[in-house]
């Protein structure tokens, strides 16, 4: 896409903080030099973003959420959603694959930050996150977040199949992870896992181990292609652990925390929204740019004179404020222990980006007509990629109906046992 975009929440408008006007700012610098460019080979060929890595790397934003006094540029929830979403506006796949890395930090640092841990939690975690933040800060390393199965532990319903069995000095890991975005390029996969004391345990999800194998371990391997509808360049091929022995201080986070996080932390599930907010701004600017005879390499033909054409415009903004409203309102309500209103908002911000992405794509090339659609334009793989959004784990687009559906219509520890008797 050309340059000249201004971001996707005003600074003044929307009262962003110097820090996050900072990083949007060198987010939306990059995209527009670097990542719109290159984004269109890495869908072609299914292939990972290397040197949008490298760039991170250099600008620093891949300790984005690593804490100042470790190196890091200190990003709180909200200013790594800002800075994402402007990412995902240029390259949703290099979005997408960051937040999983980022994720690594952001559960471990400005989130763990918030969550109850006695004195020997606390420095256990101290200790074992300064190990993994030097590596990302001072080597450049990369981590990944594979977490889905295939059933239905990323949906939060049961324990992790992939298992961690306690063993001398650390654990023997088996298991199996699909859909795991930067399979093969990260340099260490940070797994969710059950604990057992010995192999024929009985799993539960409060044994939630969450792990850091790096890609060299013995035992570990990358399978199957990657061909995918769209998000191709996030290279999510599945990840087998084969009896993969992990020293204990692979930890991210110390017994018990993760599954603390999942019940007490719930907006850290909507991580995965940024690069869809990006995507949504995407396709609305570039309609309104084709719709003004300004894309870049096509002739200069107006089309805003029609009044269907400006009404799919109006259509479109309308759709992409109220996206833009309830995100920034749930990102900003982002806490340990929110109640319930704030919860059944942030489902309903989940769905509605998820959704909105595809829907505001849709009306672009409806509205754009035919040639807006020929590969050569972005527009296509932002129909495609956006097509992706409601499909993660665990807040897919139909998980956050049913959560909203039952939420509201009944108080906790009701049911309708009483009715049925
Ligand atoms: C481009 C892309 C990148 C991804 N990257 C990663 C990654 O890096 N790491 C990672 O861990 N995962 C990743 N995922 C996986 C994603 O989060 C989901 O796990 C995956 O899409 C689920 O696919 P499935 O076929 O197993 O769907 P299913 O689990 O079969 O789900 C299908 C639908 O059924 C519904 N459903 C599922 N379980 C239940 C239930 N118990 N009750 C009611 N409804 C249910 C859900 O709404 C879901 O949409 C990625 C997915 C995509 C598309």
């Amino acid at each position: 896409m050309d340059s000249g975009d201004t971001a996707i929440f005003e600074p003044e408008n929307w009262r962003l903080t110097d820090k996050q006007i900072e990083l949007a700012t060198v987010a939306r610098k990059l995209g527009q030099e670097k990542f719109a460019q290159r984004a269109f080979e890495y869908d072609r060929e299914a292939t990972f973003p290397t040197e949008n890595y490298q760039d991170l790397a250099t600008s620093g934003l891949l300790g984005i959420c690593v804490p100042e006094r470790f190196g890091g540029a200190g990003a709180d929830y909200q200013t790594y959603m800002l800075t994402a979403a402007e990412i995902g506006r240029y390259c949703g796949a290099t979005a997408l694959t960051f937040n999983m890395h980022v994720s690594s930090c952001l559960w471990t640092g400005f989130l763990a930050d918030g969550l109850e841990m006695d004195d020997s939690q606390r420095k256990e975690h101290e200790a074992y996150r300064k190990h993994h933040y030097a590596r990302i800060v001072e080597e450049g390393a990369i981590y990944a977040q594979p977490f889905s199965e295939g059933g239905a532990a990323a949906a939060g319903f049961k324990a992790f199949g992939t298992t961690a069995v306690r063993s001398d000095g650390g654990w023997i890991v088996n298991g199996k992870k699909i859909f795991a975005s930067l399979s093969g390029h990260a340099d260490y996969y940070g797994v969710l896992c059950t604990e057992l004391e010995h192999s024929d345990e009985k799993p539960s999800r409060r044994n939630t181990m969450y792990i850091a194998i790096p890609n060299t371990a013995e035992g570990v391997s990358v399978v199957g292609d990657w061909d995918p509808l769209g998000m191709r360049g996030t290279v999510s091929r599945t990840l087998i652990f084969n009896d993969v022995f992990v020293p204990y201080q692979e930890q991210l986070m110390p017994r018990g925390i993760y599954y603390s996080a999942a019940q007490n932390w719930p907006h850290m599930f909507m991580t995965l929204t940024p690069s869809y907010m990006g995507i949504a701004q995407a396709a609305y600017d570039f309609t309104v740019r084709y719709l003004r005879g300004e894309i870049e390499g096509m002739p200069p033909v107006k089309r805003r004179m029609y009044p269907t054409k400006q009404l799919a415009a109006a259509q479109m903004r309308i759709m992409l404020e109220q996206t833009k409203a309830i995100w920034f309102q749930a990102i900003s309500e982002a806490r340990p222990g929110p109640d319930k209103a704030s919860v059944m908002r942030a489902w309903a911000a989940q769905y509605t980006v998820m959704e909105n992405a595809n829907e505001i794509s849709r009306l672009a090339i409806r509205t754009c007509g035919g040639q807006s659609m020929l590969r050569t334009l972005p527009l296509e793989r932002l129909y495609r990629d956006s097509r992706c959004g409601s499909l993660m784990l665990p807040w897919t687009a139909e998980l956050c109906m049913d959560k909203l559906g039952r939420e509201a219509l009944y108080e906790e520890g009701e049911t309708d046992d009483e009715d049925a008797a």
